[in-house]
């Protein structure tokens, strides 16, 4: 016991503050890409040849991003000498309207702010059911780190329950496959309302690789409504927590 007691008190406190600092992450950590300016279809079109899911575009005189399908795997950025896409080491990437999720050289499209009537409804307690609808469990093991003693969830009301009739809503991961689709349809309906869906990853916005694959549904949006999309593959636990706390309206970051 008294071992116990020592180690605690050496280990001293773990759980991180928030904000956390861009700079605090790994230094492999590709964070919201930026687009460079007058790039038109005239030029290489080396990142969009390049990107494996399809998410650069270009349209006008401007390359477009898409966040909901971009795997960060910084490809685009690697092959590109003249830096027409650079990834940033923000963070804070949860948005709640998918064409929020595209990225170009306009003004911030993003709308990250509060839904007023969810803060109103649900307050400071959220209690939210997992449905993995076909990932890879990636993106299900950066949201169970959320629940170790680094990143506390518990600390903001946020817990994850077994039951969806316990549940205030659904964090969906992977591109919904047939498989999953019924189970997934049936989780929601189980949840009472109202609810809120959020879907994590590549996959559960887009489909991700598997996007068009006659196997998968796409990501959850085609079935239900969903109310936060957190991009990545996978979302690094920090992006996945702002985004809950975004939705709850009590983020001060
Ligand atoms: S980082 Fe995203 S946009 Fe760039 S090549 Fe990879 S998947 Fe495509």
């Amino acid at each position: 016991m008294i071992k116990t007691l020592f180690a605690r008190l050496k280990q001293g406190y773990r759980t991180m503050p928030l904000p956390v600092k861009n700079e605090s992450l790994p230094e492999r950590f590709l964070g919201r890409p930026c687009v460079r300016p007058n790039i038109s279809k005239e030029d290489c079109q080396k990142c969009k040849i390049i990107c494996p899911t399809g998410a650069v575009g270009i349209e006008g005189d401007g390359l477009l991003l898409d966040l909901g399908r971009c795997l960060f795997c910084g490809e685009c950025q690697r092959i590109c000498a003249d830096k027409a896409i650079t990834f940033t080491r923000e963070y804070r990437l949860a948005v709640k309207e998918r064409k929020g999720l595209i990225i170009s050289n306009k003004p911030e499209q993003n709308s990250r702010e509060v839904k007023k009537r969810i803060k109103h409804i649900f307050g400071r307690s959220l209690k939210l059911r997992q449905v993995s609808a076909g990932g890879c469990n990636a993106c299900e093991l950066d949201i169970n780190v959320l629940n170790t003693v680094g990143f506390d969830l518990g600390r903001f009301g946020i817990q994850f329950v077994a039951s969806p009739r316990h549940a205030d809503g659904i964090v969906v991961t992977g591109p919904v496959t047939k498989n999953m689709r019924l189970a997934l349809e049936k989780t929601y309906k189980a949840v009472p309302s109202p609810k809120l869906v959020i879907a994590v990853g590549a996959c559960a916005i887009s489909g991700g690789p598997y996007i068009g694959h006659e196997q998968t549904n796409d990501g959850v949006d085609s079935l239900i409504p969903v109310d936060l999309y957190i991009p990545g593959c996978p979302p690094h636990p920090l992006t996945i927590l702002d985004g809950l706390l975004k939705l709850m309206g009590s983020a001060k970051c």
